[in-house]
This record gives C-alpha cells, sequence and structure tokens, in this order.
C-alpha cells in the first residue's frame, strides 16, 4: 500500500472550475473521505487520482511515483464506481477473477482461485460463486463490485459512494464490512461520499471539499468539534447544528464580529420554566412545538418566544416534553461565525 499526494489540482469543464486547487497528503493505510454536497468536484477528484481526467495543473503522486501523465492502468489503483458494472454473461466467480485475468498482470488459476475465495468469504458472497451475476440483489452485486477492486492488491483504491444503491441495512452491514477489510488490508483508501454519517464511521481523516476547495481537513472528531467555518459545521451532525443570527441571544458574551451563533443540538438543555437562571446560563423563553422519539433521545422542536425562530435540542428520552409545554432554553457551547460562515474563536 501506497501514500497519496496532490499538489496544486486543478480541474476546469469549461466555464466550471471542478477542482480548485487541491492539495492533499494520505499517507499509507489512511481511510480518507472526501465529503462534500452534489457538485463539489469529489468525483472529479477521484476520477484525476485514478487518471481518467487530467489536470489542467497540479501534480499527483502514489507512493512517491509522479503519475500525473500515466494512463490509467499503469496506476496500479482500484476504482469502485457508484454504479456496479458486472459482467452479466460471467458467474460471481468470473467477475472476481476479472481483474486477475488482465493480459496486463495476469495470475496463476490457482492464485486466482485463492484470491476470490478469501475475497467472497470476506464478502459473504461464498455460496454465491457459481451464480450468473444477473441473479443476484442489489446488495450482493455491490458486493461484487467491492470484491473486484480487493482481489487485487493494488497501491490505493478509490471508491465513489460504493453503498448509495443500497438500502439503509445493507448500508450498515456493508460499512461495518468495509471498514473491517480495510484495517485488516492495512489498505490505503480515497473514499467519496455526501454521506456524513459514513464520513464519521469510516474515517481516519475527512476531507471538506466546497465548490472545488478543500476547506478542511482532520479527523471526524476534530472536525465535529472545531469546524472551521458553518458550512462545515453543518456537514456534520445529524440532526444538523442549528445556526442563527447572534441578535437573537444578544445576553450571550460572544467576539464582536460575530453574526451567527451555531449550538449542537447537545448544546441546547431544556428547563420546564420557571427556571432558575445560573451564572453564565443564556436562557430564552420558548415553547415546544413537536417532538421526534428516537429510540435513546428526543429531538424537541422548540420556538422561540418573541421570534420564532425554530431550534432543535437533543433532550434525554426520560425527560418527556409534551407539544405547547413552555420551557426556557440553556446554550452551553455557542460556536461563533463572521459574515462569511468562517469561525472566529471566543
Ligand atoms: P455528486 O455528489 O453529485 O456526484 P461531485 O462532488 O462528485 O458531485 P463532480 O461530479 O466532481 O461533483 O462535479 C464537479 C463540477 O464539475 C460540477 O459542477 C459538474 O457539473 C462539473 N463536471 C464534472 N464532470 C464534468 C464534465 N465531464 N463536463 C463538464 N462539467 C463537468
Amino acid at each position: 500500500m501506497a501514500e497519496l499526494r496532490l499538489s496544486g489540482v486543478v480541474k476546469r469543464f469549461g466555464g466550471v472550475t471542478a477542482v480548485d486547487g487541491v492539495g492533499l497528503d494520505i499517507p499509507s493505510g489512511e481511510f480518507f473521505v472526501l465529503l462534500g454536497p452534489s457538485g463539489a468536484g469529489k468525483t472529479t477528484t477521484l476520477r484525476l487520482v485514478a487518471g481518467l481526467e487530467r489536470p489542467d495543473a497540479g501534480r499527483v503522486s502514489i507512493g512517491g511515483r509522479d503519475v500525473t501523465a500515466l494512463a490509467p492502468a499503469l496506476r496500479d489503483v482500484a476504482f469502485v464506481f457508484q454504479q456496479y458494472s458486472l459482467y452479466p454473461h460471467l458467474s460471481v466467480f468470473d467477475n472476481l477473477a476479472f481483474p486477475l485475468r488482465s493480459p496486463l498482470r495476469p495470475s496463476p488459476e490457482t492464485e486466482v482461485r485463492r484470491k476470490v475465495e478469501e475475497v467472497a468469504r470476506m464478502l459473504r458472497i461464498h455460496d454465491k460463486l457459481q451464480n450468473p451475476a444477473t441473479r443476484l440483489s442489489g446488495g450482493q452485486m455491490q458486493r461484487v463490485a467491492i470484491g473486484r477492486a480487493l482481489v487485487r492488491s493494488p497501491a490505493l483504491y478509490l471508491m465513489d459512494e460504493p453503498l448509495s444503491s443500497l438500502d439503509a441495512k445493507l448500508r450498515n452491514d456493508l460499512r461495518l464490512e468495509l471498514k473491517r477489510i480495510q484495517q485488516d488490508l492495512g489498505a490505503t483508501m480515497l473514499y467519496v461520499t455526501h454521506d456524513q454519517i459514513e464520513a464519521m464511521t469510516l474515517a481516519t481523516r475527512i476531507g471538506v471539499l466546497d465548490a472545488g476547495r478543500l476547506v478542511q481537513v482532520g479527523t471526524p472528531q476534530q472536525i465535529y468539534e472545531n469546524p472551521g467555518s458553518a458550512h462545515v459545521a453543518s456537514r456534520l451532525g445529524s440532526p444538523r447544528i442549528n445556526l442563527v443570527a447572534r441578535g437573537l441571544f444578544p445576553q450571550l458574551d460572544g467576539p464582536e464580529r460575530a453574526v451567527t451563533v451555531g449550538i449542537r443540538t447537545e448544546h441546547l438543555r431544556l428547563h420546564r420554566r420557571p427556571a432558575a437562571s445560573g451564572p453564565g446560563m443564556a436562557h430564552r423563553g420558548a415553547s415546544v412545538r413537536r417532538i421526534e422519539r428516537l429510540s435513546d433521545l428526543h429531538l424537541v422542536h422548540v420556538g422561540l418566544d418573541d421570534s420564532g425562530q425554530e431550534l432543535i435540542v437533543s433532550a434525554p428520552a426520560n425527560e418527556s416534553f409534551e407539544p405547547n409545554d413552555a420551557v426556557q432554553v440553556e446554550l452551553l457551547r455557542p460556536l461563533w461565525f463572521d459574515a462569511e460562515g468562517q469561525r472566529i474563536h471566543a
């Protein structure tokens, strides 16, 4: 496995700058997730690394070797796309064996069998090896597509939303398997998703892309706890961080330039009115509008009394609020953002 380095990579399509000066160092064995909304440049970045696109500027190197001008087949990367493309007339076994029988690097048949069986066992499709690829469920087909990448031992795996076409249960199962397999293989992975739960659970580090720019890179925890902008703050965390005008909390001490306050749902606390106001507490009168009851916590939607602004609060399930309850909202850890949405440290 090898490290991946991008420096100053730019890719334009006509007037659109899809990738705008991306620099990135991914050490060997890292599971790196590119996270961003639709159109942010995630797929283009992956295609540039795979060699399916040529950058207008910048360099790509894999394992210390400059591959910027190298054809895809010579880069030693394995690619899994969102839409799995299996060979329908081949069995699962032959689909998995296909990359190993490539004329570029043919392997002995005993080795092909050993490798295919090993990967099929990992992905729990071992009992389907003789089936035609077309007689599989969507989830099984996607496993075969992932398996086709895993049978090789490339320098780098590139995966573009490989789980997005699966139902929630399968997505969860395969996510856990992918992480386990990546750790077992010590594989270097560049993985694209717009799903923040995938990003949080899979990543060693996350790179947040916005309009072609890498706006923040860090561990899931660093990015969650210390977002550099309101944009990044709202990309991680479910439910989404509350972003409100600073003017709604005039009693809060904050940096002068701050115009927006971000408060994670778990950093708000509800008190029944009337409530004692402690030192340093920022309380606001509000009323409960509706409650989403999840298994271990409740998401309480409250409306602030004077402005009508809605906030979402994660409350312990045993606090049992009801619609129309009068409450006080306490802010525990506000994050401050300026007019451009950049974070300001208090
Ligand atoms: P999604 O999550 O929707 O797949 P993405 O983050 O992967 O989005 P890209 O597919 O990389 O985004 O696209 C980035 C930008 O580049 C978009 O504005 C897109 O329209 C544009 N783009 C991508 N490929 C091409 C192309 N071949 N020709 C023209 N424009 C393109």
